[in-house]
C-alpha cells in the first residue's frame, strides 16, 4: 500500500501548517508515504521577483533575499524553539547556494538563473518539513527530486525524459518507503549535467503524479485549502457545489479549460495506471473530498470556469477569399510561434476568430505579424466563461446584464465570450 500526498504552499504557509501536516501523516502511518511539498506560502513568487531583481541588476537583492530567509527561520523557530541545530545549519546551507549566484554576475540566460534560484523554495520547504516529521517522532527520510525527475534543459518548463525517471524511481523508491516516510520537492527536477530544472509554475502536482505512476502507488491525494474540487471557483461564485466525483475525462476538460484545482499535466499519467487522485482539505481531514477515477458513476454537475482579461482577436482576409484550410494552418503556425494559446475559436466563411489571455507584449507581437497577411480586428477587457454540462439555466446565469461576443457550443461544453452591458 504505497501512497503520494502532496501538500501546497498554503498548507505549509506557517509552523500550524507544518503541525498540520504531520498530523495528518500521523494518522496514516500505516501506510507506505511519499511527501511532496510545494514551497512555503507565497515563497516562489518572492524567488522569482529576487530572480528577475538580479537579473536587472538590481541593489536590492541581498534584502530580499534576508526577507525570505527570516520568513524560513521564523517558522523554524516555532516549530524547533532553539534546538535542532543541525536542521538550521541545512536550510542556512541551502540559502549559501543563493548568496552564491548573487555574488557572481548574471548569466545570459534568465530562465537558466531563474531555474537555480526559483527551486531553492521547495528544496527548503521539504528540509524543514522533514526534520519536523523526525522531531515528532515519525521516521522521515529528506530525497532529492532533481536525482529522480530527470529533464532536459528547457528552464522554466523542463521536459520529463520518462525512461530515466522511471528507472531511478523505480530503482530505489519502494525500498526506502518500506522502511520509512519520505519527503521530496515537487516542482523540481535535474538535467544530465546536474543543473537545477523547474516544471512550469504550479508544477508540484505532477511532481506527485510522475512518483506515483512510476511505482504505481494505490492513490494520489492532493491537500488544498479548499474541500475538493468545486463546480466554480468561490471568487467568482458564492454558491459552489463540491464535487464528489469527477472522471478523469471530466478533470482533463476541466483543467484544459482553466480550473486551476489541480495542475493540466497531472491527471494523463495517473489515468494510464488508473491510479485515482484524491483532493482534500488540509483544514478539514477529515472529509472525504474528490476523487478523480476511471468509473462513470459520476452525476453531471454543472461547472464553470472564468477567465478574465480576455482579447478577442478576429483574423479576416484582405482580399474577401476565403479563409480555408491554408490560411488557418498559416494561422496556427503564427500562433504556435509566438506561444500563444488559443481558449477558444471560431470560424466563418471570411473571419477567424480567437479568444485568448491578454498577454500585452505577445499579444502586440502576435497582431503585427498577423497584420502583415490579413485584416485584424480586437477586442480586449472579455470574460471566457466555459460551462462543463450546460443547460439554458446556467448560461442565463452567467449572461446577465452581459453582452455575448462569441458563443462556441458542443454536446457538453459551452463557450462564451462577453462584455458587461452598460449599467442603466
Ligand atoms: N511552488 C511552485 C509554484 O508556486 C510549484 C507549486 O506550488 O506547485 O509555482
Ligand atoms: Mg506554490
Amino acid at each position: 500500500m504505497s501512497e503520494v500526498y502532496k501538500f501546497g504552499g498554503a498548507s505549509i504557509k506557517d509552523a500550524e501548517g507544518v503541525k498540520n501536516l504531520a498530523e495528518i501523516i500521523r494518522l496514516a502511518t500505516n501506510k507506505q508515504l511519499l511527501i511532496v511539498v510545494s514551497a512555503m506560502g507565497k515563497t516562489t513568487n518572492a524567488l522569482e521577483a529576487l530572480a528577475m531583481a538580479y537579473h536587472a541588476r538590481h541593489q536590492d537583492t541581498h534584502e530580499m533575499l534576508e526577507e525570505i530567509k527570516n520568513y524560513h527561520e521564523n517558522i523554524m523557530l516555532e516549530l524547533f524553539g532553539n534546538e535542532n541545530r543541525a536542521a538550521f545549519d541545512d536550510v542556512a546551507n541551502a540559502f549559501v547556494e543563493i548568496e552564491w549566484i548573487l555574488e557572481e554576475d548574471p548569466h545570459d540566460d534568465f530562465d537558466y538563473t531563474y531555474d537555480q534560484i526559483v527551486s531553492l523554495g521547495e528544496v527548503v520547504s521539504s528540509k524543514i518539513v522533514n526534520a519536523y516529521l523526525n522531531s515528532t517522532g515519525i521516521s522521515s527520510r529528506w530525497l532529492d527530486a532533481r536525482g529522480f525527475i530527470h529533464t532536459d534543459n528547457t528552464y522554466r518548463e523542463g521536459k520529463v525524459n520518462w525512461d530515466k525517471t522511471q528507472n531511478a524511481i523505480v530503482s530505489q523508491l519502494p525500498a526506502i518507503l518500506e522502511k520509512q516516510v519520505a519527503v521530496t520537492q515537487g516542482f523540481i527536477g535535474g538535467t544530465s549535467e546536474n543543473f537545477t530544472t523547474t516544471l512550469g509554475r504550479e508544477g508540484s502536482d505532477y511532481t506527485a503524479a510522475i512518483f506515483a505512476s512510476s511505482i504505481k502507488a494505490d492513490a494520489v491525494t492532493i491537500w488544498k485549502d479548499v474541500p475538493g474540487v468545486l463546480n466554480a471557483d468561490p471568487k467568482w461564485f458564492d454558491k459552489t457545489e463540491l464535487m464528489p466525483h469527477i472522471s478523469y475525462h471530466d478533470a482533463i476538460e476541466l483543467t484544459y479549460y482553466g480550473a486551476t484545482v489541480i495542475h493540466p499535466k497531472t491527471i494523463k499519467p495517473l489515468q494510464n495506471k488508473s491510479i485515482p487522485l484524491y483532493v482534500r482539505s488540509f483544514i478539514h481531514h477529515g472529509s472525504p473530498g474528490t476523487v478523480i477515477s476511471d468509473h462513470e458513476k459520476a452525476r453531471h454537475i454543472p461547472s464553470f470556469i472564468f477567465k478574465v482579461d480576455q482579447v478577442l482577436i478576429s483574423i479576416l482576409p484582405k482580399d474577401y477569399s476565403f479563409i480555408i484550410e491554408e490560411s488557418l494552418s498559416h494561422i496556427f503556425d503564427i500562433l504556435h510561434s509566438n506561444r500563444v494559446k488559443v481558449n477558444t475559436m471560431l470560424n466563418s466563411a471570411l473571419s477567424f476568430s480567437i479568444c485568448v489571455d491578454n498577454d500585452p507584449e505577445k499579444i502586440k507581437k502576435l497582431i503585427s505579424r498577423l497584420s502583415s497577411t490579413y485584416k485584424v480586428v480586437f477586442n480586449e477587457g472579455l470574460e471566457l466563461v466555459t460551462i462543463r454540462y450546460y443547460n439554458q439555466q446556467t448560461i442565463d446565469r452567467v449572461t446577465l446584464n452581459k453582452s455575448v461576443l462569441l458563443e462556441v457550443k458542443s454536446r457538453h461544453t459551452c463557450q462564451m465570450v462577453m462584455k458587461n452591458l452598460p449599467a442603466g
